[in-house]
């Protein structure tokens, strides 16, 4: 306790002041009387006590008289006890009973009762003193306040330093320039132990700073030594070795002590930091900013980093290779410039506005842009993102540029190639309907040019069936009746082709026709044949107004009619509805039987041209009817479908355009 020996040389060097004064008078010692002693006191600045044996206070200076409670009304009538708290009582009697055993100087710590009541730490010098009157003790009593109170800001302080050393992340350290030149370090404080490794003085014995350098370094602190040398501070970093081997990075801070006279280093100080986590965390950035500047590179599309200085001022802040690639520019010619300076394409208003509104909108911006670049024509698919800082403030732009260009020329002949396609397609179709127009006229005519001869064929097989009967045998008789059943199936077979070749070649009309009517022709003209078959035919009202043509409309329905009663089951009598349903463009008409039904894998093919399921002995027919109720219906924009069980019915559904007035 460097500051407890302050004290004791401070007390002592009062004690020998007092103890000068008594040598000094030690001859005329034996007559010194209290009174005269009592002068002497005046002159000791602390407040001083003479006591008798039994603690009664013989003397006291002024100094005790302000201090000390009681003594203002005279000292003489008390005892040194009274002076002192109650909590010491016990101990200043054992300390005077120490004293009057053995009476060589010493001291002891109370507290005593300042004149105000309050108590005052106090360290009482106590010295043998022999006066006229007898044997006494002087008590020189000293106030501990503001003693103790350095102290506690001593210890505070040292705390604090201790503290500050512990957490420290340097140290302070100061070296000398001995005479050999060598450089050696005098003192160091903070956090030596903690960078280094060593104590103070392993560290010397190690070999100090220079043994302890990363070696890669040594050159570096060889440059560092020049620059103290020419008496210039240093501010580098360094690498260290630990104790421990590894490697710490540190951040010193060197000033040079300079002797101007001579022009020499005489010393060194400075501060050392401890950047080691700091250089680690860099280091991680580092990779982590080669990584992404890798992928930067790498990736094929533009990538560019845009500073956002004010509406429509933005600059190029980084940009890839790919960009340098396509637009042939070197990065120096693009870093800090212009957008619209590098890029005639980027200077047009509509370009500036999108950047305007990426920024004002805080939002991605997406566009098509053709550049000419001295790789070739390039369409690109521009993409502009936003960035924010901490306040919300928009200061760059992130901009990336894909290449579409081949995506767009496959689009280009994808779109080139259908137009050829549909092109030829019509150009077919157009083929197609002629020849089939062709074929049409062509059956119609061989229909219409074989009806004349077939009529004669018919006519003349009848009348030898009928007037020429009895002149042939049986045989004969069968042969005839042949020629007039083939001639008339033939008729039959003729009579539909012509319908079905004539549908549509003198044009449709496109007028309402409401479907009652129709109907009621179409009762009328097979009334006989249901009465004859016992066949019921009911027409659900209402039933629409459809768009058509009215001899075509009558073909459909008759036809779907007239099969519904061929098709009959024989033992169960025949029930025929029509019905409809319509919304405001089309009406949907179902003929409806209970008929044989219709084998499912057959619903498409009977709308085929001769396609029949039955043989003609079984149910006669052509097999053109319901390919004719196909043509008809697509004649007048509509189409038709069938759907059924067998056994059970069928049902013709009839889809075509509505009046819809
Ligand atoms: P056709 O009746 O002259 O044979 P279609 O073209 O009118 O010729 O009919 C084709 C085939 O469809 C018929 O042979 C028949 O097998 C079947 N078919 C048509 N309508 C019905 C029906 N209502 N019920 C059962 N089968 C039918």
């Amino acid at each position: 306790m460097q500051c407890k020996n302050i004290f004791q040389n401070d007390i002592h060097f009062e004690f020998s002041t007092f103890n000068q004064v008594q040598r000094r008078y030690k001859v005329t010692e034996m007559q010194f009387s209290t009174q005269t002693y009592g002068q002497f006191l005046e002159t000791i600045p602390d407040a001083a006590l003479v006591i008798a044996r039994d603690g009664k206070i013989l003397l006291a200076n002024g100094r005790a008289c302000v201090l000390f409670i009681h003594l203002s009304t005279g000292p003489e009538k008390l005892n040194l006890q009274e002076l002192v708290s109650e909590a010491h009582h016990e101990m200043l009697a054992r300390s005077l009973e120490d004293f009057w055993n053995d009476p060589v100087p010493g001291s002891f710590d109370l507290m005593f009762l300042r004149s105000d009541g309050s108590e005052v730490p106090t360290r009482v010098e106590i010295q043998q003193l022999e006066l006229r009157e007898g044997l006494c003790a002087i008590c020189i009593v000293r106030d501990l306040t503001e003693f103790n109170r350095s102290i506690e800001t001593l210890m505070e302080s040292e705390e604090r330093y201790h503290m500050i050393s512990a957490v420290a992340s340097d140290y302070m350290f100061s070296t000398r320039v001995h005479g050999d030149g060598k450089l050696v370090l005098n003192w160091v404080a903070g956090a030596f132990e903690a960078i280094t490794g060593f104590t103070f003085d392993d560290y010397i014995a190690h070999g100090g700073w220079r043994s302890l350098i990363y070696p890669e370094d040594l050159a570096l602190d060889d440059r560092h030594l020049e620059k103290l040398k020419r008496n210039q501070p240093v501010v580098d970093e360094i690498r260290t070795l630990h104790k421990d081997g590894r490697i710490v990075w540190v951040r010193i801070y060197a000033h040079p002590v300079w002797n101007a006279k001579n022009q020499v280093l005489t010393g060194i100080y400075g501060a050392v930091q401890d950047i080691t986590e700091r250089k680690r965390a860099e280091e991680i950035i580092s990779a982590s900013e080669k990584r992404l500047t890798l992928i930067f590179d790498a990736v094929n599309d533009v990538i560019f980093l845009l500073t956002v200085e004010s509406e429509g001022q933005v600059r190029f802040a980084a940009v890839n290779q790919a960009f340098l690639a396509t637009t042939g520019l070197r990065r120096e010619q693009v870093i800090g410039q212009r957008v619209g300076d590098v890029l005639p394409q980027a200077s047009s208003p509509l370009v500036i506005e999108r950047y305007n509104t990426a920024v004002r909108e805080n939002k991605t911006i997406h566009w098509d842009e053709a550049s000419e670049n001295p790789t070739g024509k390039l369409v690109g698919e521009v993409t502009i993102t936003p960035y924010r800082n901490e306040e919300g403030k928009c200061t760059h732009l992130v901009g990336s540029v894909h290449d579409i260009t081949e995506i767009r020329r496959a689009e280009a002949e994808i779109t080139k190639l259908n137009q050829e396609l549909e092109q030829r397609v019509a150009e077919r179709t157009e083929q197609l309907q002629t020849a089939n127009k062709e074929l049409e006229s062509f059956s119609y005519s061989v229909s219409h040019d074989l009806r004349a001869p077939l009529r004669a064929i018919n006519g003349f097989a009848s009348i030898i069936a009928r007037r020429h009967r009895a002149a042939l045998n049986a045989e004969g008789q069968h042969y005839v009746d042949n020629v007039v059943l083939a001639s008339e199936r033939m008729g039959l077979l003729i009579d539909d082709l012509l319908t079905y070749s004539r549908i549509g070649r003198a044009g449709v009309r496109h007028e309402p026709v409401p479907l009652e009517e129709i109907m009621g022709s179409i009762i009328i003209d097979l009334e006989t044949r249901l009465q004859q078959i016992h066949g019921i035919l009911k027409i659900e009202d209402p039933l629409p107004v459809i768009i058509g043509d009215r001899t075509v409309v009558y073909q459909i329905f008759s036809n779907l009619i007239e099969n519904a009663m061929t098709y009959r089951k024989s033992d169960v009598p025949l029930k025929i509805l029509v019905s409809s349903r319509s919304d405001s463009k089309k009406a949907m008409i179902c003929v409806s039987d209970n008929g044989i039904g219709i084998p499912s894998e057959y619903f498409d093919k009977i709308f085929n041209i001769f396609q029949r399921l039955h043989s003609d002995d079984e149910y006669p027919g052509t097999g053109i009817g319901l390919a004719t109720v196909k043509k008809s219906v697509e004649l007048l924009g509509g189409s038709v479908w069938v759907e059924s069980r067998i056994g059970e019915g069928s049902n013709f559904f009839v889809k075509l355009p509505r009046n819809g007035r």
